[in-house]
């Protein structure tokens, strides 16, 4: 954050709201939180967020999902992937997430987030339950051979800078909620463990 906006949110009171959060998902039937993909490109986050999503809203959940790409195309599009850019990326979407669930939705995001610290921030931003975190557990060596978007090849011609698992790093999730292992699993079946899950922490019944 810069120091002139510092200054501005300094003054800034909020109005408190008619419609309460409780309301809102007592009318939307389920209960609002942030399902946290993270993992190495082409580890499957954007696919079975994707896979996730369609099979909430077919249930009649109020839904939205984060891609990395599309928000990289607009919100964030003046953001690099050096470090300190990295860190606001994931702080903005952190910040539009917990709008989100304010608004009762069940949210998805789809991204490296490589940075544990900045996975924390956003869990500590929401209360407890409220964010689950999704360990898309993909080993480097098979998104190297899947490389759905050509990036590894770009990166280790050398084409592309900060390249997590190649020259930036990804600290690896200590205990996620949800731990896939999409080697051994198929979509479909990464699918059904988080919707089993869901149930289990009563996000919907
Ligand atoms: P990310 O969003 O993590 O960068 P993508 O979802 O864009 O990854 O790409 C993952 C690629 O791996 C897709 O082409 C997908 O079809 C493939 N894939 C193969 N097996 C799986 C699986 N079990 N789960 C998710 N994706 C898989």
């Amino acid at each position: 954050m810069s120091e002139s906006s510092k200054l501005t949110s300094e003054h800034i009171v909020n109005h408190p709201q008619s419609v309460t959060r409780e309301q809102r998902s007592a009318a939307n039937g389920h209960n609002p939180v942030v399902l946290w993909y993270t993992g190495l490109s082409g580890a499957g986050k954007s696919t079975i967020a994707n896979a996730v999503d369609a099979r909430l809203f077919e249930q009649g959940c109020h839904t939205y999902l984060l891609d990395g790409d599309n928000v990289r195309h607009g919100l964030n599009g003046d953001l690099t992937f050096s470090d300190k850019d990295r860190v606001e990326n994931i702080r903005r979407i952190g910040e539009v997430s917990k709008l989100f669930v304010d608004a009762g939705l069940i949210v998805s995001t789809a991204f490296i987030s490589p940075f544990m610290s900045d996975r924390l921030m956003v869990r500590n931003q929401l209360e407890v339950g409220q964010f689950i975190e999704i360990f898309v557990d993909t080993s480097l060596d098979v998104c190297e051979k899947r490389d759905p978007k050509g990036l590894y090849k770009k990166a280790r011609s050398g084409s592309i800078k900060n390249f997590t698992g190649i020259d930036s790093p990804y600290d690896i999730p200590v205990s996620p909620e949800i731990h896939l292992n999409t080697a051994g699993q198929s979509v479909e079946q990464c699918v059904d463990l988080i919707i089993e899950q869901l149930k289990i922490r009563n996000v919907f019944v």
